[in-house]
């Protein structure tokens, strides 16, 4: 007997599972029903419509009502929101936007797909503001026809997150002046603090004027005031600071809530009514790796979920393996990709953890395009479990975290990463792929082959005057080193060692950490017992102390800085 699927929602997880469930049932009666006026359009490509990567807003819309009902035979109900469920009646109540018309529909199954909702906090004077939030194709439509008729002098995004931060670089891109405020110390916080400054850098690299660790506490007469007392004049405010999952439709239905604030739902995204599933941006998580459930808002996950509900519905058998948080960013001429936990999280949780980071190249280092790449990998202490990864780099790094996700999810260790058979021809990455280096690397430091040191804790140690060893070339010292090292390049430590103390502890680097290790390890065999590698070279710290020294105001501890 054929069956009635109402589907609420009509993006990422609604069209999704409307579609799924048309081509496991020709003979089912499926309904989508969407509050705006689009449905299964682009939200991840909003932001490239403010700087005309995207060329016309009508470009972001993937599918229309027609094609739905052509092509799937799915009756997809534009501008008609569904306000209410009667779950012992099994129907919705539904109004259409655009008669105010309020009708209801029956359903086998429900499911709920209502993504979330921007945050917008009652902040003084924001009802006067000119304040905007990006969710979908009528926010940005409506955003760039204001930016088109006002012509900011300046425009204030809010949040670092990404979409934050790609709606800063779209802005940019169209020529306009941004500023871009986040509360937190960093922006994108799938990064942490050692790895993200190399972002920090590359948005204000390009013009981008970020303030960070700074919050927004009142909206004045075109500008923005924050707590430190600074006011941003601008004519346009886009409110970037988070989603909030949008559960209320299932709260006043009575339909069980996490603790996250999300739809809760079981193993098989099934709410706890028995007819009522829910997928995306409204529902909470279970991460395998913190033990706990969160809410990820992303699309991919999304997509999944509405595949494995629409399979269930069909009784074909899901697997539901938790969820890890993989995700990729550009920031002008970086790419960055992160996977896992954080040190941010690991900081919450109990778990005993460890950490390397190496740059290496991406590729050969004889191909005219090969750039390098910043790599952190997290590991369990002492099962060397993989735990977490990011990489940020101008070439591709969503290939390497992908493997670590990969990895993650197949519950391997660092060991693994050592020998994984991954391809390899000079244009695409290195015969020992950087995810096989950071095996190697992570694998030594976790068997305490040599020891090594977090460029984070550089500064103290500098003006504490410790023994520090440059082993870089002449030409590379000369570009720039830390203020009172000692310099001996590698290829003259074995002739020259009696120059250094064994009584001391001695703190090794060179552009990467790669030169630096070779060097621990000639020290440690002749004898030196506290031998300590920079992690992340001097480059890392070159990243790392930019920032800080430019926003603290503080005195370099590098003669010059050397990013080339
Ligand atoms: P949505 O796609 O938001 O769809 C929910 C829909 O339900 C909405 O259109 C809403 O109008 C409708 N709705 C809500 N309540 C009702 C109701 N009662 N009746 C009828 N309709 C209703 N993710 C990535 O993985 N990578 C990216 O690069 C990325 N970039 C993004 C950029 C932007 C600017 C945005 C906004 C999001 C981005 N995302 C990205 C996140 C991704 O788009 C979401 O995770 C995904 O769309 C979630 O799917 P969903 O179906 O849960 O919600």
């Amino acid at each position: 007997m054929s069956k009635k699927y109402l589907v609420v929602g009509g993006v990422a997880g609604g069209a999704s599972t409307a579609a799924r469930l048309r081509r496991l049932s020709e003979d089912d009666e499926i309904i989508m029903f969407e509050k705006g006026p689009h449905v299964s359009f682009s939200n991840c490509c909003l932001p490239y419509y403010l700087s005309g990567t995207v060329k016309k807003a009508e470009d972001l819309v993937l599918m229309t009502p027609e094609k739905f009902i052509n092509q799937y035979n799915i009756d997809a109900r534009v501008n008609n929101e569904v306000i209410s469920i009667d779950r012992e009646k099994k129907l919705v109540e539904v109004k259409n936007l655009l008669t105010n018309e309020v009708y209801t529909e029956n359903y086998d199954k429900l499911i709920l797909s209502p993504g979330a909702k921007p945050v917008k906090p009652p902040i003084p004077g924001i009802e006067n503001a000119n304040v905007f939030t990006v969710r979908n194709v009528v926010d940005i439509d409506k955003l760039k026809k204001e930016i088109d008729k006002i012509k900011p002098s300046r425009i204030t995004v809010i949040g670092g997150g990404f979409i934050g931060i790609e709606v800063a670089e779209n802005l940019i891109e169209a020529g306009h002046k941004v500023s871009l405020v986040e509360a937190l110390p960093q922006v994108l916080n799938q990064f942490d603090y050692d790895m993200v400054q190399i972002l920090h850098k590359e948005l204000i690299d390009n013009g981008v004027e970020l303030i960070v660790d700074d919050k927004v506490t009142a909206f004045d007469t075109n500008a923005v005031v924050l707590e430190s007392g600074k006011k941003i004049s601008s004519e346009i405010v886009i409110m970037g600071i988070g989603v909030k999952p949008d559960s209320n439709l299932a709260k006043n239905a009575g339909l069980k809530i996490g603790d996250t604030g999300a739809i809760w739902v079981d193993h098989n995204y099934k709410t706890d009514d028995t007819d009522i599933y829910a997928v995306g941006d409204a529902i909470q998580v279970y991460s395998p790796l913190m033990r706990d459930y969160f809410s990820l808002a992303l699309a991919g996950p999304a997509q999944k979920q509405a595949r494995a509900v629409a399979n269930h519905i069909h009784e074909m058998p899901v697997s539901y393996w938790g969820y890890i948080g993989s995700s990729v960013v550009k920031v002008f001429g970086y790419n960055g990709a992160a996977t896992g936990l954080n040190e941010h999280t690991l900081a919450k949780l109990d778990i005993k953890y460890d950490f390397v980071k190496i740059v290496p190249k991406d590729k050969v280092g004889l191909m005219p395009d090969s750039e390098e790449l910043h790599f952190k990998i997290i590991f369990e202490i002492p099962t060397g479990r993989i735990i977490g990864a990011q990489a940020i780099g101008k070439g591709n790094v969503d290939k390497r975290i992908d493997v670590i996700a990969t990895m993650i999810t197949a519950k391997g260790t660092i060991e693994h990463l050592k020998d994984l058979e991954l391809c390899y021809a000079p244009p695409f990455g290195s015969a020992k792929d950087v995810v096989n280096m950071a095996g190697y690397v992570a694998s030594n430091v976790l068997h305490e082959t040599f020891k090594q040191i977090q460029i984070t804790e550089m500064h103290k140690l500098v003006e504490n005057n410790a023994f520090i060893l440059d082993v870089r070339e002449q030409d590379e010292w000369d570009e720039g080193h830390i203020i009172n090292a000692k310099h001996i390049p590698l290829s003259e430590l074995r002739k020259r060692m009696n120059e250094i103390p064994k009584s001391e502890l001695i703190y090794i680097y060179c552009r990467s950490g790669q030169r630096s290790y070779n060097a621990v390890l000639a020290l440690q065999h002749n004898g030196y017992t506290d031998v300590y590698n920079v992690s992340g070279g001097f480059i890392g710290l070159c990243y790392n102390e930019y920032f800080l020294d430019k926003t603290l105001n503080r005195k370099p501890i590098v003669t010059e800085y050397d990013f080339t």
